[in-house]
């Protein structure tokens, strides 16, 4: 990276993208804002490699935010994904692919009999919301600082990652009616959770069981078990999003590394395999409740595309155990030379299976509080500097790293190495 920013083919795509895009991007944590630097315009990925439109190459951590587990271009999802393009790309008719898919998914999630696909995470959660609403005829939700459940109105509330990265509490142009729906409390708060279920009605418990969109945060030793137990007690839904965790931390997700089941389950990112796709899913009586089975209205023109199809079958037929051990073994690695690289340095590396956040911190983190008190403009400038040395890490405190089964042992003690140097660059 000899040229200075200002002169590169990212700037000049950025200068031209800023004309036609608002912020020069179509997601906001992309622009980079809270790192300080303009955003890096991509030309292709391989494995674990990103190519920029500079010909610079970074080992890539952020894998598309999730769906990419087998790292960019893999030749089965590639193919899978071209057979089926030959053969159309969208009907809006049933096909049996997507009755593949859903199978594959009722095999791995205990508890989800049926699901609903749709293009996004949003959507599957704005489905899940209306689902428990029709069930329990209540219409309060209650979620956590710092999840996030996709941009719907009512759920932006203290909604982390792309928020409180630009340190928005929440969004202008959301009803004050659609946020006074939704109760939301700290993660990890037992007493804070039982005061807002105790004889209160709520349709919902919307929970990510591993949070990770404000960092990767952890629940604490017997804390989803409550979940479940005051859901039961308030007759709420317990509705787990596991648009990150689900096919990631394990063959069942969350659920299966955790063993508390939710009433409903969301899904995406790995799903979709790189193309869009969600879904919602839970046991057959709820799951009825959808039209035309039921009354609850959803819909959508590209509700399992075919292509999306494809890259997720491809992408699950791949994600078997052995797979799962060698993802688990490659995030300890990753984990545990973080640590190292630190040196003396105060830092937190959270981990699970697939997942894992370096959070700038000289104590653990229990909650959004937590993680928003981290030193974010030291983080920025460690970013920078791994940036410059081609490690591709996510650009803001509050995501999580994606390792992805494509990083090889080479790249992580590469990755290792620079963090160690960037670390040393800190003031
Ligand atoms: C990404 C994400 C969503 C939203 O999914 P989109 O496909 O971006 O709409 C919902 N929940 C969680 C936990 C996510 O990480």
């Amino acid at each position: 990276m000899s040229t200075s920013l200002a002169d590169t083919r990212s700037a000049e795509w950025y200068r031209r993208a800023l004309e036609v895009l608002p912020g020069g991007v179509n997601s906001p944590v992309r622009a980079m804002r809270a790192i300080g630097r303009s955003p890096i315009f991509i030309d292709r990925g391989e494995g674990a490699e990103l190519i920029d439109v500079d010909g610079n190459r970074f080992l890539d951590y952020v894998c598309s935010w999730g769906p990419l587990i087998h790292g960019h271009a893999h030749p089965q999802v590639l193919d899978a994904v071209a057979a089926a393009a030959a053969k159309g790309t969208s009907f809006g008719a049933p096909t049996p692919a997507e009755v593949e898919l859903a199978v594959e998914v009722t095999r791995r999630i205990e508890g989800v009999d049926m699901l609903r696909m749709t293009s996004s995470g949003t959507e599957a959660t704005m489905t899940a919301v209306r689902l428990a609403r029709a069930v329990t005829g209540r219409e309060r939700i209650l979620k956590f600082a710092g999840a996030y459940h996709g941009h719907l109105d009512g759920l932006l509330a203290e909604a982390g990652s792309g928020l409180a990265t630009q340190a928005l509490p929440a969004s202008p142009g959301v009803p004050a009616s659609a946020a006074a729906g939704t109760v939301v409390i700290p993660w990890n708060d037992p007493e804070a959770l039982i005061a807002a279920t105790d004889g209160h009605e709520l349709a919902a418990i919307l929970a990510e069981p591993l949070p990770a969109n404000m960092g990767l945060v952890l629940p604490q030793e017997g804390f989803l078990e409550l979940l479940r137990e005051r859901a039961d007690t308030c007759g709420a839904l317990l509705v787990l999003d596991e648009v990150i965790s689900g096919f990631r931390v394990s063959r069942g997700g969350a659920q299966e590394l955790t063993g508390v089941r939710g009433d409903l389950t969301i899904m995406g990112k790995v799903l979709g395999g790189g193309l869009p796709a969600a879904a919602v899913g839970g046991r057959s009586e709820l799951m009825r409740l959808l039209a035309p089975a039921g009354d609850v209205y959803q819909a959508g023109t590209l509700s399992g595309n075919p292509l999306a199809v494809a890259a997720g079958l491809a992408t699950l037929a791949l994600l078997d155990e052995p797979a799962y051990l060698r993802l688990s073994s490659i995030t300890e690695q990753l984990a545990s030379g973080l640590r190292e690289a630190a040196g003396g340095y105060p830092v937190q590396v959270a981990s699970v299976p697939g997942l894992l956040t370096v959070f700038f911190s000289d104590r653990p983190i229990a909650d959004f509080d937590d993680a928003r008190a981290c030193d974010l403009v030291a983080y920025a400038a460690w970013c920078r500097e791994l940036h410059s040395r081609g490690v591709y890490i996510p650009p803001s405190q509050f995501e999580a790293w994606f390792p992805s089964l494509a990083h090889t042992p080479e790249h992580l003690e590469r990755t290792i190495v620079a963090a160690a140097a960037s670390f040393a660059g800190l003031p």
